[in-house]
């Protein structure tokens, strides 16, 4: 891996090819896989992402605005884009850029089997989005008859997919309510598919509802965070690799006095002398600050230095007291395990999920194949 030089996401492929292989490996082989490439492939880098995992034949892809879906039509992506929380604003630009939406009450599967008859389509694919707890978007189960009436009045739209969403399948402490939903999905699901005479797609499973729950796989699983190389526990994170290193540089090392302080606020205040190294990432970047006033550290020449005083926007300073470096080494600010974003953003108290998605765009994206 090359040395940084400056503040840059490295982004190595082929721990993508490997996470991706892993999670196939727990399906069965007429299951299809969806790769959810929202928010910027979760921080990392959506057109390459999903270009690259096209290119291993992933079945479809998820995002989770019309302008995301956009933004994927544009770099190349042929295969179908599922569409998780699309605007009525946006549903004829949509329509346009032949992205599939998720619809969630009657509001939108009017208005958007309206505008679809307008746009003169004939079955449309759309996504029906059933609520089976997570208590976020979608349709009760005693919505199954009015949709079903609904969908009989027209040709314009067809549903291609059912799906529902887990809220709890990382945590196994919660594993009746997990099964409770997976329960009620499937008795929704019989009931649609009855009432309506054809067997739309199912899907229920995310990243750890795909590890933990490999009965309720159904036709397709969505997966986020497992691309990504988080498993969401000790013993699946093992399993994975993080496809993301967030690396910087030593701009500057001071020498602080003992009674001096450092950075805004005067928030650190030293009672012996310490040497810091100056970092040019901030929270601008997505390092919030929280991290600071020694919760997170960073890691240089293998060890931790912790941030002290407060994030400055554009920098943070940390304690180097007891490691032998110079200006201009390389910082790991998070990289692959034992110095996962995961552990990273166990520092202020959150999840991988946050940080991954919280690295500013302003910051070069490497790649490595
Ligand atoms: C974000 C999202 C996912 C992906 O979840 P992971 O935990 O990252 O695998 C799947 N389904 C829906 C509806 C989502 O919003």
């Amino acid at each position: 891996m090359p040395k940084a030089q400056e503040t840059v996401l490295e982004i190595d492929l082929k721990a993508l090819k490997h996470n991706f292989e892993y999670i196939k490996s727990k399906l069965q082989k007429d299951t299809k896989v969806l790769a959810v490439v929202k928010a910027f492939a979760y921080g990392s880098h959506a057109e390459t992402i999903a270009n690259y995992l096209q290119d291993l034949n992933v079945d479809y892809f998820a995002v989770a605005y019309v302008s995301e879906g956009i933004a994927l039509r544009n770099a190349g992506i042929t295969k179908p884009i599922l569409v998780l929380h699309p605007q009525a604003v946006n549903f004829k630009i949509l329509i346009e850029r032949c992205l599939e939406p998720s619809l969630y009450n009657s509001k939108v599967l009017n208005e958007f089997i309206a505008i679809a008859s307008e746009e003169k389509q004939t079955n449309y694919p759309i996504h029906i989005k059933f609520n089976t707890g997570l208590n976020r978007l979608g349709f009760g189960q005693n919505d199954v008859e009015h949709i079903i009436s609904k969908l009989k009045t027209t040709n314009s739209v067809i549903a291609k997919s059912i799906f529902s969403h887990l809220a709890a399948s990382e945590d196994l402490s919660e594993k009746g309510f997990t099964n409770q939903q997976i329960k009620h999905f499937k008795t929704i699901a019989e009931t649609f598919s009855k009432k309506i005479g054809y067997q739309p797609m199912l899907h229920i499973c995310n990243t750890s509802g795909i590890l933990n729950y490999p009965e309720a796989h159904l036709n397709m699983v969505r997966t986020g965070i497992g691309l990504y190389g988080f498993g969401n526990s000790k013993k699946e994170n093992n399993h994975f690799n993080p496809i993301a290193t967030l690396k910087s540089v030593i701009s500057q090392i001071h020498s602080i006095e003992k009674g001096e302080t450092v950075g805004y606020n005067r928030a650190y205040k030293s009672d012996t002398i310490v040497k810091t190294a100056t970092i040019p990432i901030g929270h601008a970047d997505g390092i919030g600050r929280q991290y600071g006033n020694g919760k997170g550290y960073v890691i240089i020449n293998n060890k931790p230095a912790f941030i002290i005083g407060n994030v400055c926007m554009d920098m943070i300073m940390v304690d180097i007291t007891n490691i032998d470096c110079n200006e201009g080494d390389e910082v790991i600010i998070f990289g692959s395990h034992p110095y996962s974003a995961s552990e990273f953003s166990k520092t202020a108290q959150t999840i991988s999920y946050e940080i991954i998605t919280a690295i500013s765009q302003r910051i070069k994206r490497v790649f490595l194949t």
